[in-house]
């Protein structure tokens, strides 16, 4: 489907109906918030895919905005990759902002709704607020603090903001309606008293505006036209709204969609934080997290995650997205772009009886046959002595068993055709060698045996081969839902890591660079780590060939 073939989502809707009444003279403007106390994972994808594209589509524009409005959990290493992963996943943002940069105009327009009697400081704990606030069906009921004059509430909040008060002995609240049925309206907190060193505006402020104060003031100072969040937000709408007309800014509008959920994953920063904490990963781009930089650290490409934002739509109602269908995405791509290579991740050696030792035979290979040209090739040295799979073998090998064992011949990949002549084996009965002749006119491209084999295996010259460590990343939980359950950490698929020390592969691979990806015939699809080393070359995973886990649920 091209794209104007797709159906709109309501979010373009939306769009379009204000572009065909002249609503902010057809202007776009979105933006895309992060708060800067973790990495961003793939829900965010899904929001900067939606802001981003909806700024391309209508020809506006999006802005990156930090809200930054709670010093304790910020920090500049999370701002520095936020940018990194949007810039990485293919978007540009029109301006890069901060709420920090607001917070005297924030305080100005505080100031003014206390003018107006609409806010008012309170004394109360924030027990005493909670128990004040009634319930859904029973209304609240006034703190005493609630009758203050406005000349009493500009001087404390005043003092407040000039450090006179210690954390939480005040907090400035909304003044609006005690008895709304919406709680969010039942005079929300807008200000409340922190003591803490900000990132970016250090020790000036010592109060901070809640996130409904923020959020929307800001989206109308930038003047942002639509304002998309995820669905939990619906309640807040009303207090957006209040706000902006009490205050007479810009009017922007919120409209929210449904979140991203993954099966076999967590989504919070917070939970990733703490698996982060707890070291159950290597940090926040461990391959296995669902981060952003975690996915780009395995071998995923921008392109794949954009497709599965694409493909997953934007939705009204929360649902459950099948991680099959990311890992769908990658595969799919990675077919058509990964050069192909040959590594041994569990070798045997296979001793060719009637090869001369110490000749070697430069074969070819095409990078990429999925492409015309093959995208050039690269020299693959063949010897007498080869590593091969311990399961390419069998002693007793049964009837379809299409490789090798005992009187069985298989063709070599972009080599010669073998016939297995006699194998050798330790005292614990372990296969140590397997011992082949080659037919020599059966050499790939040039065949003129006429025999014909069924199998092909892949294999490393034992002579040529380099040494690798690889990573195989499985699933990081193994329950659908991990947050449905009492811990989520108890649900940690303890076969989610399998490192293989020592796995050879074939020479070219030593040129290999993080994020190019590689097929390693008949095993997956594999990068090279952001931490590998001349010295020591590690590969990743990336995902399977065939989805493995489609099997698992059959069975
Ligand atoms: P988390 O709970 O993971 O910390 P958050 O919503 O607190 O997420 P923010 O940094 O505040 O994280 O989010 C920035 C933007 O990304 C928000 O507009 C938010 O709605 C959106 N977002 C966050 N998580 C998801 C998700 N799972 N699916 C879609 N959008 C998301
Ligand atoms: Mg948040």
């Amino acid at each position: 489907m091209t794209n104007e073939e797709k159906p709109l989502n309501f979010i373009e809707e939306i769009i379009e109906k204000d572009l065909e009444s002249g609503k902010h003279n057809g202007r776009v403007l979105t933006r895309f918030p992060p708060e800067p106390n973790g990495y961003l994972h793939i829900g965010h994808a899904k929001s900067i895919c939606l802001n981003f594209g909806l700024g391309q589509k209508y020809n506006g524009k999006t802005n990156l905005r930090f809200d930054d409005t709670n010093p304790v959990t910020e920090d500049t290493e999370y701002v520095d990759s936020i940018k990194y992963d949007i810039n990485w996943l293919g978007f540009e943002w029109a301006e890069e902002l901060y709420t920090s940069d607001y917070f005297g105009q924030l305080y100005d327009f505080a100031v003014k709704l206390i003018e107006n009697d609409l806010a008012y400081v309170d004394d109360s704990s924030s027990e005493e607020i909670a128990s004040a606030k009634g319930t859904p069906t029973e209304p609240g009921t006034p703190t005493p603090y609630r009758s203050r004059s406005i000349e009493e509430n500009l001087k404390l909040f005043q003092e407040m903001k000039d450090g006179k008060y210690a954390d939480g002995e005040k907090v400035l609240r909304a003044k609006i309606d005690l008895a709304n049925p919406n709680m969010h309206l039942r005079d929300p907190l807008l200000y409340r008293i922190k003591h803490a060193h900000h990132h970016r505006t250090g020790n000036t402020w010592c109060i901070y505006p809640m996130y409904d104060f923020a959020h929307g003031q800001s989206d109308s100072i930038e003047e942002i036209t639509h304002s998309i969040c995820t669905l939990e937000f619906i309640p807040h709408r009303n207090l957006y709204d209040w706000l902006i007309e009490k205050l007479d800014i810009f009017p922007s509008k919120q409209y929210e969609f449904a979140r991203l959920n993954m099966t076999y994953t967590v989504m919070s920063k917070r939970r990733l934080l703490q698996l982060v904490n707890d070291k159950l990963v290597d940090g926040w781009d461990d391959p296995r997290m669902p981060t952003i930089s975690a996915f780009r650290r395995r071998g995923y490409t921008p392109a794949s995650i954009r497709n599965f934002c694409d493909r997953i739509g934007v939705q009204k109602r929360e649902n459950m997205i099948d991680i099959s269908l990311l890992e769908f995405c990658i595969r799919e791509e990675l077919n058509k772009t990964a050069w192909r290579r040959m590594a041994v991740l569990d070798p045997i050696k296979l001793v060719i009886t009637n090869y001369p030792e110490g000749q070697v035979d430069e074969l070819i290979g095409e990078n990429n046959p999925e492409v015309e040209g093959g995208e050039g090739s690269r020299v693959i040295p063949f010897s007498n002595e080869l590593w091969i799979e311990r399961d390419d073998f069998m002693e007793d090998a049964p009837k379809k068993f299409f490789r090798l064992g005992p009187g069985l011949s298989v063709r070599l990949k972009h080599a010669y055709i073998v016939t297995c002549t006699d194998f050798k084996k330790d005292e614990q009965g372990n296969i140590t060698e397997v011992h082949c002749e080659y037919i020599p006119n059966s050499k790939s491209g040039e065949d003129t045996s006429g025999l014909k084999v069924k199998g092909t295996i892949h294999w490393v010259s034992v002579a040529h081969a380099k040494e690798a460590e690889v990573r195989l990343y499985d699933r990081l939980f193994n329950k659908e839902n991990p947050v449905a359950e009492e811990n989520f950490k108890d649900s940690i698929n303890p076969d989610s890591l399998k490192v293989i020390e020592k796995a050879f592969i074939e020479p070219d691979l030593a040129k290999a660079t993080p994020g190019k990806g590689y097929q390693f015939i008949r095993l997956g699809y594999f990068t090279l780590d952001t931490k590998s080393t001349t010295d020591k070359l590690v590969f990743n995973r990336t995902v399977t060939l065939k989805d493995s886990w489609a099997k698992e649920v059959k069975k």
